[in-house]
């Protein structure tokens, strides 16, 4: 298994289905947050992700870290770097609500391209459904079948 050379942690891709086996792992009653990062320790003010996301009908970001109302953050300073991870549902992990969480996870990987963070009460979790490092994004290219398919010559 390819390991990322920096965190040295293991380079997995989770499907939706496999996240959400993993968020029922967890005991019953557990909070639930599911986030889609968007914006990782980018300089800017952001205004026109936080425009978008607010005319699409979601109400929370985490800012830096924090949850915040959408519309208590005023305009953010464009010199600094900024975490922006979008809210996109809130739940209290029970069998009733496993196809919210399930929607929710699709919707986050949608938003994050590919990467999710979830809060499990106080623990943060992240998946990626892409190759890659959920950290730093260090990727392993996808192993093509003709990289296998030495002949006698390829080992000249
Ligand atoms: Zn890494």
């Amino acid at each position: 298994m390819p390991y990322c050379p920096t965190h040295n942690i293991p380079i997995l891709s989770f499907s939706p289905e496999q996240i959400l086996n993993k968020v029922f792992e967890y005991p019953e009653k557990t909070r639930v947050q599911i986030l889609a990062p968007l914006v990782k320790a980018e300089k800017g003010s952001h205004k026109d992700t936080l425009v978008k996301i607010a005319k699409e009908g979601f109400v929370r970001i985490r800012l830096n870290g924090e949850i915040k109302a959408l519309d208590e953050i005023g305009d953010l300073d464009k010199n600094k770097r900024h975490d922006i991870d979008l809210v996109i549902n809130r739940l209290v992990l029970k069998d009733e609500n496993r196809s919210r969480i399930f929607e929710g996870i699709k919707t986050a990987l949608d938003y994050g391209h590919g990467y999710i963070t979830l809060l499990l009460n106080d623990e943060e979790v992240m998946f990626s459904a892409h190759n890659s490092c959920h950290i730093c994004g260090f990727s392993v290219p996808r192993l093509e079948p003709r990289l296998f398919s030495f002949n006698a010559d390829g080992f000249l």
